[in-house]
C-alpha cells in the first residue's frame, strides 16, 4: 500500500484510493448505519454472493458489492485495509471484540485432536478459551516457559498445530524472543506436510505496531483487541487479525457464521480517531512511563521495576532490538509493572493502600483494568486482572502480591508523577 508514504501519514489517510470508499465527496467516512444494501438486479445479487469471501478474488483490488452487515461494510473495509498496513500484514480481518479475534483465528487453524502450545503467562480470557472452551471440543494445550526455548521444543507434539504467546507478557512485561520462536518452528515445519504445518500466532496488544511488528519476524498470525491502544479512548471494543491472504476466506467465513463481527460504529471510531492519533498518543504515554519507571525505579517503597526501557530491565538488549517504533527507534511501550516492598500479606496491603489512595485522591490516576487509554490506569493484577490465576501459578509467573501494573496515559507526567509520590508515601 502506498508505499512512499510513511507510516504517520497513513494512519491518518488510510489509502489514498480505495475500492472500499463509498463516500464519493467525504472527507472522513460516514458511519454507515443501514444492516442491509441494495442489489440493483438478480444478477448483480448473485455475483455478490458469488464474490464473498472469494479465494480467486483479490480484496484489495476488487469492488466489493455489500450485502448485508455481518459479511462486510465500507467502515470495517477500511479499517482492515488500514491495520494491515500498520502490522505489514498482507490482511487483516476486523472482529467485535479481541476475544472474537483470538477465537476465529484459533478456530481457523485447530480442529478436535489438534494441539497447542503457548506461553504460561497469557491473558485471563484466552487462558479460559484454550483450557475450558477449546478442550470441550477435543483440543488439548500444553503450558511451557517461552523464555526458555528448549521447553517450546519439548512441548511440541506431532499433533501440535499452533504455538501462541504474547510480548511484552501481561502483567509481568517478560519479552519472548519472536525470532526465535519462529526459528524454532520454522525448523519443526521443514520436516512436516502442509496440513501438519505449525502455525505461530501472537497477541501485539500491549505493544501495538507502533512499538513493535511480529510479522516482519516471520510470525504468521498477530492479533489485537483493538479496544486498547488502537481505539485509545476507551469508547468502543474491536479485535483483528492480521495475516497472510491465504487464510483470509477462512476468517470471513468463520466471522460470518460465528457472527462476530465488528458494529460500523466500532470500526468508524478505531478508523476516524483510534489510528490516526496512535504514534502520538503512544510516542506521549511512552516518554513519560519511562519517566515513571525511572522515578518507581528509586523510591524507597518499591522493590522492582519491570519497564523494558530501563536499563536494569532483565532483557533490556532483546528490548532493544525487538521493540522498534515505526521509524526504527527504540520503542518500549506505555505499560508499566511494579512492586511495593514487603513479602506475602505485608505486601499485599500495602498495594491495596496505593491503590486505594489513588482510586480516592488521584485526578491523574484511575484504578480500572483495561489499557491503552488516554488516561493512566493502575489495577493490581494478583487480585483483579489474574486473579483467576491460582496462587501458586501467580507467583510462578511472577505475579507478586505486592505487584501494581499501571497503563500509561498522556496526561501531564508531572501530575502522575506527583499523585503516585502521595499514593506510595501513604503505604
Ligand atoms: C484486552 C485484551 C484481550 C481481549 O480483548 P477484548 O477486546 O477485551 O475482547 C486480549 N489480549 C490482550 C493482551 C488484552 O489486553
Amino acid at each position: 500500500m502506498d508505499s512512499k508514504y510513511r507510516d504517520r501519514s497513513v494512519l491518518i489517510h488510510g489509502k489514498f484510493r480505495s475500492e472500499k470508499w463509498d463516500f464519493e465527496d467525504h472527507l472522513t467516512p460516514p458511519i454507515t448505519t443501514s444492516v442491509t444494501f441494495r442489489l440493483r438486479s438478480a444478477e448483480r445479487g448473485a455475483q455478490a454472493f458469488q464474490q464473498f469471501a472469494n479465494p480467486d478474488l483479490d480484496r484489495d483490488t476488487l469492488h466489493p458489492i455489500y450485502i448485508y452487515e455481518r459479511l462486510d461494510d465500507p467502515c470495517q473495509g477500511l479499517l482492515e485495509e488500514t491495520l494491515a498496513f500498520a502490522e505489514k500484514g498482507e490482511t487483516a480481518i476486523s472482529f467485535a471484540t479481541g476475544m472474537a479475534a483470538i477465537s476465529a483465528v484459533l478456530g481457523t487453524h485447530l480442529k478436535s485432536g489438534d494441539h497447542i502450545v503457548s506461553h504460561k503467562t497469557i491473558y485471563g480470557c484466552t487462558y479460559g478459551l484454550i483450557t475450558t472452551w477449546l478442550s470441550r471440543f477435543g483440543i488439548t494445550h500444553t503450558f511451557a516457559d517461552f523464555l526458555d526455548i528448549e521447553q517450546i521444543k519439548a512441548a511440541i507434539k506431532p499433533e501440535t498445530r499452533v504455538v501462541y504467546f504474547e510480548t511484552p507478557c501481561n502483567p509481568t512485561m517478560e519479552l519472548i524472543d519472536i525470532c526465535a520462536v519462529v526459528d524454532v518452528v520454522r525448523r519443526i515445519n521443514e520436516s512436516r506436510s502442509e496440513e501438519e504445518r505449525i502455525v505461530t500466532i501472537v497477541d501485539n496488544t500491549f505493544a501495538t505496531p507502533f512499538c513493535q511488528r511480529p510479522l516482519s519476524c516471520g510470525i504468521d498470525f498477530v492479533v489485537h483487541s483493538l479496544t486498547k491502544n488502537l481505539c485509545g479512548f476507551g469508547t468502543t471494543m474491536g479485535g483483528a487479525v492480521i495475516g497472510p491472504r491465504s487464510m483470509e476466506t477462512n476468517l470471513l467465513l468463520f466471522r460470518k457464521d460465528f457472527g462476530g463481527s465488528i458494529s460500523p460504529r466500532a470500526a468508524w471510531e478505531i478508523l476516524t480517531y483510534g489510528l490516526p492519533t496512535l504514534a502520538l498518543r503512544v510516542e506521549r504515554q511512552q516518554q513519560s512511563a519511562a519517566r515513571i519507571a525511572e522515578f518507581l525505579n528509586l523510591h524507597h517503597k518499591v522493590k522492582l521495576v519491570r519497564y523494558p526501557g530501563l536499563d536494569s530491565f532483565p532483557q533490556v538488549e532483546l528490548a532493544k532490538s525487538q521493540m522498534r517504533d515505526i521509524d526504527g527507534n527504540f520503542a518500549p511501550g506505555s505499560m508499566v509493572y511494579f512492586e511495593v516492598k514487603g513479602e506475602g500479606e505485608d505486601a499485599l496491603q500495602r498495594a491495596r493502600k496505593v491503590i486505594d489512595y489513588l482510586a480516592e485522591n488521584a485526578l491523574s490516576v484511575t484504578l480500572a483494568v483495561s489499557l491503552g487509554n488516554i488516561r493512566t490506569l493502575v489495577e493490581h493484577p494478583a487480585s483483579m486482572t489474574h486473579a483467576v490465576v491460582p496462587p501458586e501459578a501467580q507467583l510462578e509467573a511472577g505475579i507478586a502480591p505486592g505487584g501494581i501494573r499501571l497503563s500509561v496515559g498522556i496526561e501531564d507526567v508531572r501530575d502522575i508523577l506527583s499523585d503516585l509520590e502521595r499514593a506510595l508515601e501513604s503505604a
